[in-house]
């Protein structure tokens, strides 16, 4: 295998491969990430739900009861939220950690959350099952080198201006550092359209999965910021081959705290669900 880091999705550029960790080999499934029970990169497409930021018990619990009954099986929640103003809400910090090990502990569902400094990796495992690393800290080698020392399950986001390749060779780095339990998330790009906050990219599910053996994800609350869009992108990620979605879920989204505006409703998820159930069908998958 060709160890360059150069390459290219072009299929007319023959002389690129993807760097070796994350590489498909020929013939290769893709690799099965195990949450705590919970298996991204099988039949079953995943679904994450829940809320973009930890806000308060009530918030949390709700949301995550809500989820859980509408077939979620991983619950999201920001304690740590990397905001663009520093005077808007950062997050509830370990008192959110505290309230998603107990939700967890309640439902049985699987906790993922954001880690955004290599110094809050520690604290953070003690109480996630999955740790996420934002699209703005796709390229902080330190962080990725950090995680992949960790022996929990990653959830890499696709950075708003990373190519492919760019986005591959920052999973490498978790690899490298023998942290093989990586999921990808295609999350939007910033392009020239200003109609929606990002560019839902989906030609990058099918391109990562040729290229990739990792298991790849989608959210169309960050890949497209608006609500309505959600669900149709939801179901058009599943019909493209995505192993899963990351959803966000609020049980009030007018006054949430954080991106209430991509947020979808308790009822509008419930709604979903079933939807997401008939295109997996379709394309011989289940939702887990
Ligand atoms: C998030 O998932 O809450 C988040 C901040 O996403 P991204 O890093 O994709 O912007
Ligand atoms: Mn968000």
């Amino acid at each position: 295998m060709k160890m360059t880091s150069e390459f290219s999705g072009n299929p007319t550029d023959t002389n690129c491969s993807p760097p070796p960790r994350v590489s498909r080999k020929p013939s290769a499934g893709t690799t099965q990430v195990n949450v705590k029970g919970v298996c991204f990169g099988g039949k079953e497409a995943v679904v994450i739900a829940g809320p973009c930021a930890v806000e308060s018990r009530e918030q949390l619990f709700e949301t995550a009861r809500a989820v859980r009954k509408n077939g979620a099986g991983v619950l999201r929640g920001g304690a740590f939220k990397p905001r663009s103003s520093p005077y808007n809400f950062q997050g509830l910090g370990e008192e959110g950690l505290k309230m998603l090990k107990e939700i967890h502990n309640e439902t049985g569902m699987p906790v993922v959350t954001e880690v955004m400094d290599t110094r809050q990796v520690e604290l953070v495992s003690k109480y996630a099952d999955m740790l996420q690393v934002g699209s703005r800290n796709m390229q902080n080698y330190p962080l990725l080198k950090e995680v992949g020392m960790s022996k929990l399950p990653i959830l890499l986001k696709r950075g708003m201006m990373a190519t492919l390749d760019e986005f591959l060779l920052a999973a490498e780095y978790i690899l490298n550092m023998g942290n093989e339990n990586v999921v990808l998330c295609e999350r939007g790009i910033r392009t020239f359209e200003t109609s929606t906050r990002n560019t839902l990219d989906l030609s990058a599910v099918p391109m990562l999965k040729n290229l990739s053996h990792l298991p790849v994800i989608v959210d169309p609350s960050h890949g497209t910021g608006i609500r309505w869009l959600v669900p149709s992108m939801s179901k058009a990620a599943i019909a493209v081959g995505a192993d899963g979605l990351i959803i966000e879920v609020h049980y009030k989204p007018e006054e949430a705290l954080c991106d209430g505006y991509q947020s979808l409703s308790l009822n509008e998820f419930s709604d979903l669900m079933p939807d997401l159930r008939k295109v997996a069908q379709a394309i011989g998958r289940e939702i887990f």
